[in-house]
């Protein structure tokens, strides 16, 4: 399995990044993760020795159903059923350092532990998917807060976008952006992110 994500795909995060609109394509800024970023069932993360400022990212996560390539927008429900919540921890200081050289930033996302994943919940629990409420709380208080409706680029789009260069097989995830709140986390830290006020996730820095 793979893992993709979108990044910039809420205006409010985006300010909070000072991230310039002038330079924006147009398109959905896209980086993956390996299987070896997966942390599932509450596993702990481990704080990596190479950075000082790892922060959070929570993101509505969808898992694709079925394999497709070349997913045309208006098929793309078809392709997943599930929806889950996840981080998507960044190594913010590594990514700094890699984005004024212009390289690529992999080092600073797709290490080990930087995806943790909460179990996943039928899509048709919700009555759009375009409009599900999402949290996350460090140590008992609300550090990131979001609907799906903020999302620039909405799920079907995305998936249709992504299938065009990648086949999407059955059981990929994609994370879909965060909304703005991102900030460092510390050892002690314990995480929770909730979807529409119910706890999907419960985690431990260590
Ligand atoms: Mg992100």
């Amino acid at each position: 399995m793979k893992i993709l994500a979108v990044g910039k795909n809420y205006a409010n995060h985006i300010a909070e990044m000072k991230s310039e609109f002038d330079k924006f394509s147009g398109e959905p800024v896209v980086f993956m993760k390996p299987d070896t970023a997966l942390l599932k069932e509450n596993a702990p993360f481990y704080y990596p020795e190479f950075s000082k400022d790892i922060h959070h990212e929570v993101e509505i996560v969808v898992k694709i159903s079925k394999e497709g390539k070349h997913i045309e927008e208006k098929f793309a429900h078809k392709y997943y059923d599930e929806i889950g919540i996840g981080i998507d921890f960044t190594a913010r200081d590594l990514q700094a350092k890699l984005k004024q050289n212009s390289y690529s930033w992999e080092l600073s996302k797709a290490f080990n532990g930087s995806a943790p994943v909460s179990n996943f919940v039928p899509k048709i629990n919700f009555s759009d998917v375009q409009n599900i409420n999402f949290q996350l709380d460090i140590n008992g208080e609300t550090r990131q807060k979001g609907n799906t409706s903020m999302m620039i680029f909405k799920i079907d789009y995305i998936i249709s976008f992504l299938s065009k260069y990648f086949t999407l097989k059955k059981g990929d995830l994609i994370f879909t952006g965060t909304p703005e709140g991102v900030g460092a986390v510390k050892i002690g830290d314990r995480l929770c992110a909730y979807i529409e006020g119910e706890k999907m996730l419960d985690f431990e820095i260590k």
